[in-house]
């Protein structure tokens, strides 16, 4: 059997990891700007995390949510207070995508409506209800035209109101800052709009902050840069360091009715013990702040290029925007200095590195980029 061919791949196939590093089948060391599209947050394979990990495996590794799992009350302790969250609510499930299905099911439950106000250019995922929230033709099935999702543009208030206005929309999702299509940050007085008129009409507003989530921005999550709380909050890539794992946060408004959600292997033990390790060095290394620094310091030394037109993000979820192709200086950047980046469209160079990137690794980054571009 062959695998189904829908994946771009470059020919590297990483072995060992540690930090910001990766190790090739060659002996080759690369260092990683990419994190397997944001999943690493800690870095990889932090000692912490391979321990947490292995002492799970070594008592329980799997058992269904039938039963108490104290490890999820745990979790939920800690994250509410990593996260300033600690009168929410936390559902467990297993990836980005799922987690904003069940963001826009629960609206829906909540409001009894079933339209859906996203944005374009958004990227909530590919399952089929998530991909439904996404405007772009190279993704969306035929499949996905049963459901009710109407696209306004980012930063279009007067749009938005128009919609809700109509009395049928059970919720607004919207992403901390937009990240596959193209590091867009909605201002902060878009956020507090949104949030202002979700309020005035009663529609859910939920928080995508799947990719800008768990610290990348500088803040534990990128919508707190602007002040407002969402009534969900969905949660997955960096929150179990590349263990699948996904979450929603849910405001004490939101009553739980039994059955209403589920899972088999949401918040499963070593889901829950690889993301209690994250929480615990996400605090203990102090990573939301390095991430704010060390993004910082990369945006202020892009080198000037006129390639460049743009350089947009916040904290370590960064993007390129080039008036270029980047597929030959992002392949330089791999095969010529053994750096990894990531895409976002055919112009942007996307980093989304793990939080715990020094400024020595985003100065070697700094000077490859300088002589790939030279
Ligand atoms: N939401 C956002 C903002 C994302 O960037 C992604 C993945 O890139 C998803 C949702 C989907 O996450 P997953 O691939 O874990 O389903």
């Amino acid at each position: 059997m062959e695998l189904f061919d829908v994946y771009s791949l470059f020919d590297v196939i990483p072995t060992t990891a540690s930090g910001c590093r990766i190790w090739d089948d060659k002996g080759t060391g690369y260092l990683d700007l990419y994190g397997g599209h944001a999943v690493i947050s800690i870095g990889h394979s932090h000692p912490t995390y391979i321990k947490a990990l292995t002492d799970q495996v070594n008592k329980i590794g799997f058992y269904s949510n039938s039963v108490v799992n104290p490890l999820q009350q745990e979790l939920s302790h800690k994250l509410g207070e990593v996260s300033g969250y600690e009168d929410y609510f936390l559902f467990l499930d297993n990836s980005g995508a799922e987690s904003n299905e069940n963001a826009v099911k629960l609206a829906s439950f909540h409001t009894g409506k079933d339209r859906v106000i996203a944005f374009h250019r958004s990227f909530h995922g590919r399952t089929s209800g998530a991909v439904a929230l996404t405007d772009n033709p190279a993704i969306v099935s035929p499949f996905n035209s049963h459901h009710k999702v109407t696209f306004c543009d980012l930063g279009d208030l007067a749009g938005v109101e128009k919609e809700l206005s109509e009395g049928d929309v059970a919720a607004v999702i919207i992403e901390g800052i937009q990240g596959c299509g193209g590091i867009h940050l909605p201002s902060e007085s878009f956020f507090k709009g949104l949030s202002e008129l979700c309020h005035k009409y009663g529609a859910v507003l939920i928080l995508d902050e799947v990719q800008s989530g768990y610290g990348r921005t500088g803040m534990f999550f990128a919508h707190q840069w602007a002040g407002i709380r969402p009534d969900i909050i969905t949660m997955g890539k960096g929150i179990a360091n590349g263990f699948p794992c996904g979450g929603i946060l849910i405001s004490p408004a939101f009553k739980a009715v039994k059955g209403m959600l589920g899972t088999t292997f949401g918040g499963n033990y070593l889901a829950m013990a690889a993301a209690l390790a994250v929480l615990e060095v996400i605090s203990s290394e102090k990573l939301v702040q390095n991430a704010a620094e060390v993004g910082e310091y990369i945006m202020k030394n892009i080198p000037s290029d006129p390639r460049i037109k743009e350089v947009r993000g916040r904290g370590l979820m960064i993007g390129l925007d080039f008036n270029v192709e980047i597929a030959s200086i992002r392949k330089s950047l791999l095969f010529d200095k053994h750096i990894f980046t990531g895409v976002a469209g055919k112009n942007m160079i996307r980093l989304l590195p793990p939080l715990c990137l020094s400024k020595k690794e985003a100065a070697t980054f700094i000077s490859a980029l300088k002589e790939v571009l030279a």
